[in-house]
């Protein structure tokens, strides 16, 4: 099985990968079973699950990773928070993967709780998770979050970039963005990194859009605006589900086929455990 950053580098064709969160039910493992078969024949490039986003149980991230890479036959991505966790917690997982001969790791640092409360964390930002991985586990690919408009806590874009900067110099390989609904905040955030001398590669985030209220709530707490042209077709066609569905899909297109078409290696798709869109999508962009 290969690094991202290997396979990134050795790939003829756009590399595709699906990201996917822990279920935290029964009926939710149904539905993530059926998602991965659904989406297994557009022969991913790597898939990532997420640890403990939305509430999701922590624990399962690295039975899914594993679960995934055994049924999809594509090499798996676990996500490794660190605010509100422990090093003992940060080293079961860097031991389990390594027994399991999973290598690559998407290091990021979290949110904090929503009542406000301090929490004991082993590392207060991601660029510290980085650094500590690549002393402990030298050999793993190390992921890492950027975020093309700028991290909604940031003062500034320019302070968020030296931050990005720094934390890619602890030992990051890859960069995966946060949702953006804008193609030219990525090419601008792309510039820049470039000129700061960030020279990892940086893949794209896209989220297909579900659900008008959905996207609107996920734009606001990622700190992604929403083109006013879209927004306004979203708005119109609020109460017709299949209808913003298509808008989403055609978006998501839309924003893909030029992200390629400018040279990007590869798009990473924001699932939420549903495959429709994303398969729709991904057929577009192969056809
Ligand atoms: P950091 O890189 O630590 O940056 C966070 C903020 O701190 C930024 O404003 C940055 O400018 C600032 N900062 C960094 N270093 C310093 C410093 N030394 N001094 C002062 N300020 C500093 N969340 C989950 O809970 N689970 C997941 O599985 C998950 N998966 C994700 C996958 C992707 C691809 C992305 C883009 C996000 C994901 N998230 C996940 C959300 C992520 O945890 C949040 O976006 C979080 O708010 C920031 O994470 P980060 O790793 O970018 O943080």
């Amino acid at each position: 099985m290969m690094k991202v950053n290997e396979l990134l580098a050795a790939a003829s064709r756009p590399v595709f990968s699906f990201e996917f969160f822990p279920p935290r039910d029964e009926n939710g493992e149904a539905t993530l079973s059926r998602v991965l078969g659904n989406l297994k024949p557009l022969s991913p490039g790597f898939v990532s699950v997420t640890y403990g986003a939305g509430g999701s149980t922590r624990s399962k991230t690295l039975e899914w990773a594993a679960r995934i890479r055994a049924e999809v036959g594509c090499e798996a991505v676990v996500h490794q928070t660190c605010l509100g966790v422990t090093r003992a917690e940060i080293d079961e997982m860097l031991n389990a993967m390594q027994a399991e001969g999973l290598k690559n790791i998407l290091a990021l640092r979290g949110d904090p709780p929503r009542d406000g409360q301090p929490v004991k964390s082993a590392f207060e930002h991601a660029s510290e998770l980085v650094a500590y991985i690549r002393s402990v586990f030298p050999d793993a690919c190390i992921l890492a979050a950027c975020h093309p408009e700028g991290h909604m806590e940031s003062p500034s874009r320019t302070a968020d970039l030296d931050h990005l900067k720094r934390k890619v110099d602890a030992g990051v390989d890859v960069l995966v963005s946060q949702i953006f609904f804008d193609n030219r905040a990525f090419f601008d955030f792309f510039g820049r990194a470039r000129s700061k001398g960030i020279s990892v590669p940086i893949v794209p985030g896209i989220m297909p859009i579900q659900s008008t209220d959905q996207i609107k709530r996920f734009a606001e707490l990622c700190g992604a605006s929403l083109p006013s042209q879209l927004l306004h077709l979203l708005e119109l066609y609020k109460e017709t589900p299949k209808a913003v569905f298509y808008i989403g899909v055609a978006h998501a297109v839309a924003q893909a086929s030029e992200l390629l078409a400018n040279g990007v290696p590869a798009v990473h798709f924001y699932t939420l455990n549903k495959s429709p869109a994303t398969r729709l999508v991904v057929q577009a962009l192969t056809s």
